[in-house]
């Protein structure tokens, strides 16, 4: 996705997901949802900052009944507009359809943890999460194929990144990112999730060297040495190559 000059717009407020390495728990369990006329002003603000993105995040933005609006403020004032969405409300078409008929989205990031629900649904503690998810994938994927996957690594899920990765691959998605935890939030009370870099470095490495072969138009990671990148001669990209 675009990085340069993108504002990132933290929706606070309560997410449909309980992720064991939730890193806003603070922000999206005490703080209240932000109002329709905060998100509008700050859009506002972004845009005369010289921001030319902006990437609505988490808590979980489609909770918030205003956000066909906001994004619609947003590209009326001429900004590339990203989301990240746990995907679960897209399971929906009819909530799918009527969002991306009524505004222009440059692209989408949705967590997905594992190929297998089971596992899926232990990380963010709602059962039935990865049905909602994998459906919601293909729903958006209707109608906008910039579409990224965000894998979390936990101890859950660090030996899957390759079978994820050729997994989403068979559902049409083109982008993937897998990111690494903080020891910060939830996951504080949950440490036995937690698996350092050492850990998981070669099954990535095998996962990103057929990320490569196949071809995915977006490759990132994040929060995890820059240099695993480089052992597979990939360059971090920040947008799709179209
Ligand atoms: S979906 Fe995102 S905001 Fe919601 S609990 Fe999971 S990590 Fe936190």
């Amino acid at each position: 996705m675009i990085k340069q000059r993108t504002y990132i717009l933290s929706l606070d407020g309560p997410c449909n997901q309980k992720c064991l390495f939730c890193m806003k728990t603070e922000d999206i369990e005490r703080k209240p949802k932000k109002s329709y006329a905060s998100v509008i002003k700050e859009i506002k603000n972004a845009s005369v900052l010289g921001y030319k993105c902006i990437d609505f995040y988490r808590g979980e933005p489609t909770t918030y009944s205003f956000l066909k609006e906001a994004v619609s403020f947003a590209n009326l004032l001429g900004l590339e507009v990203t989301l990240a969405t746990n995907g679960v409300m897209f399971a929906s078409l009819d909530f799918t359809t009527r969002f991306f008929k009524e505004t222009d989205i440059y692209g989408v990031r949705v967590s997905l943890h594992s190929d297998i629900p089971t596992v899926h649904d232990k990380i963010t503690q709602v059962r039935g999460s990865w049905k909602s998810t994998i459906s919601g994938i293909k729903n958006i994927l209707r109608f906008n194929d910039r579409l990224s996957v965000n894998v979390v690594i936990t101890a859950l899920n660090y030996k899957q990144p390759l079978r994820i990765a050729h997994f989403i691959y068979s559902l049409g998605v083109k982008g993937i990112k897998y990111s690494g935890i903080c020891l910060a939030g939830r996951i504080l009370e949950h440490k036995d999730i937690y698996v350092s870099y050492e850990s998981f470095r070669a099954y990535l490495i095998d996962a990103l060297k057929v990320c490569k072969k196949l071809n995915f138009k977006l490759i990132e990671i994040e929060k995890m040495p820059s240099r695993v990148l480089e052992e597979v001669n990939l360059k971090e990209t920040a947008q799709f190559r179209e």
